[in-house]
């Protein structure tokens, strides 16, 4: 049975739900469904706990983010299998990369927090002003389920070394991890109330967390939909928002064929499409296009697919029937809206212990306009949309022309011509002949229907730390003496 975790303990529901492993279909644990009662009592841990936390010394708080780390990486085979079972992630990604770099959110934000510090500036009229970054108090952290651990810690280490205090809602497809993650924090000395989680589905758990009065700030990933009602619901709260994407892979006659090729298939078909920095999207200069869609496809067409837990496995399932169903969907409807279907479609042969998974085979879209819903909507599986453009200025206006602005690949080596779309291409990142490679001291976040917000680096001030301002007067500035 899978707990709450509400101030250093493990806490029961009367109603359960059940986790399922998307590779299998077969139940693989129970969990506590919180609600209302349960969401009270971990925000009113983390309340309490916040006083001695938010005045720890910095140097002391460090230490113990250090530690998470430490323990972290200590546990990473264990924590990577935990979670390809629980979410179909390939081994490969969990164990080598995803797992690893969720202990670096710690220490970076560990580091980070010890050396924050505010302005000070003198004013005409006498007066030293400083700034103060003070943490805001109990935060609210929702996590989706398409990387649960690192977004977990993507939210925890920066909440909690900057000095608030937090109760994490994880998605319902995906509880396993989180879980682990709070017994690793009390492990490092975190005390407790600090980090509590409460385990539940959106509407019964999620909403009153996300508008309850004691909650001051709350760090959000998820669809376009849910972000946007949270915001209703929020009331006067700090929120960063980091939401959907279809982010456009543009590649030119000039780019180093090779290697964008390479990164054309990675960024739509690793963690099986489900990533929302995805190039689901790929834009193709008219003067290679032939050539490139037949060696997309050619590629595409060898990646294995199967047990997740095989470490020469690249793509796994979909996480749940109902993604699956939302994923197929898209299928019939490209092919209905006139795109060429070039590959797949269908359901890839597994072996007979995976017959009750979710599985669709990698799939391929060529011709397609970017008007058809393949192109306009979040597919969030191994779907990519193939595009042909001629002109810079047109490859230009097809990237733009989408509700979306998360991130967005250019490949070209063209100097002027980075820099020119670089600057145009509305979205909140641009890697430049390269796939989605993260550094902390980035700032994360998207445009338009993608959200609102950046963290990493000290934009994570924006919504886990409230700017102060002390004004001195040190002389005689002039006060009106009214009444006198
Ligand atoms: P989702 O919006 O359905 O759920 C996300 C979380 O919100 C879950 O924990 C869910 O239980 C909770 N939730 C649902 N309704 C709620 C409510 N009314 N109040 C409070 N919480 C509520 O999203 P999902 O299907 O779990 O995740 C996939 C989406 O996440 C995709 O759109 C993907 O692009 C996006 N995503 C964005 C980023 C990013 O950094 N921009 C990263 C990963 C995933």
């Amino acid at each position: 049975m899978i707990k709450h975790l509400i101030n250093g303990k493990h806490v029961e529901s009367k109603e359960v739900f059940e986790t399922i492993n998307p590779a299998t279909g077969k139940v693989i644990a129970e969990v506590a469904s919180g609600g209302q009662q349960e969401v009270d009592a971990a925000v009113a841990a983390a309340k309490a706990a916040f006083p001695n936390w938010s005045t720890m010394e910095v140097k002391k708080r460090s230490q113990i983010m250090h530690k998470v780390g430490e323990l972290i990486t200590k546990h990473v085979p264990e924590i990577a299998e935990m979670e390809t079972n629980d979410c179909g992630q390939v081994i490969g990604q969990t164990l080598n990369a995803l797992i690893p770099r969720s202990a670096h959110n710690f220490h970076y934000f560990a580091e980070l927090a010890s050396h924050m510090h505010g302005e000070t500036y003198d004013s005409d009229t006498g007066h030293l002003n400083y700034t103060l970054q003070k943490p805001v108090g109990v935060c609210a952290l929702i996590s989706p389920w398409n990387v649960p651990f690192m977004t977990a810690t993507w939210k925890t280490g920066p909440c909690l070394a900057l000095g608030n205090t937090a109760v994490m809602k994880m998605s319902e497809l995906s509880p396993m991890t989180v879980t682990r993650l709070g017994e690793l924090l009390l492990e490092a000395g975190v005390p407790d109330g600090v980090f509590n989680i409460v385990h539940g589905y959106g509407q019964q758990a999620g909403e009153p967390l996300v508008s309850h009065p004691d909650v001051r700030a709350i760090s959000f990933t998820g669809s376009t939909a849910t972000g946007n009602h949270i915001i209703t619901q929020a009331g006067l709260k700090k929120y960063s928002m980091e939401l959907g994407g279809k982010s456009p892979f543009i590649i030119f006659d000039d780019a180093d064929y090779e290697r964008a090729l390479d990164a054309a298939i990675f960024m739509i078909f690793s963690n099986n499409g489900q990533r929302c920095t995805a190039g689901s999207r790929i834009l193709v200069q008219n003067t290679i296009y032939e050539k490139f869609v037949a060696d997309y496809v050619d590629r595409a067409s060898k990646l294995i697919v199967g047990d997740p837990l095989d470490p020469n496995t690249i793509i796994g399932p979909l996480i749940s029937k109902a993604h699956y169903n939302k994923v197929t969907s898209y299928i019939e409807a490209g092919q209905k809206e006139g795109a060429r279907l070039v590959l797949g479609g269908g359901t890839p042969q597994v072996a007979d212990k995976f017959k009750g998974g979710f599985w669709v085979e990698p799939t391929v879209f060529a011709d397609v306009d970017n008007k058809m819903s393949i192109a306009q909507d979040e597919i969030f599986g191994p779907v990519p949309c193939i595009i042909p453009f001629k002109t810079e200025e047109e490859a230009l206006q097809i990237a733009n022309d989408t509700p979306y602005g998360l991130s967005s690949y250019l490949w070209t080596e063209n100097t002027g011509r980075v820099l020119r779309l670089g600057k145009a291409i509305d979205a909140g990142m641009t890697f430049v002949n390269s796939q989605n490679v993260r550094d902390l001291r980035q700032p994360f976040g998207g445009t338009k229907g993608s959200g609102v917000g950046r963290e990493g680096n000290h934009y994570s001030y924006e919504v886990f730390c409230e700017v102060k301002n002390v004004a001195i007067s040190y002389g005689n500035h002039r006060i009106p003496r009214w009444g006198v």
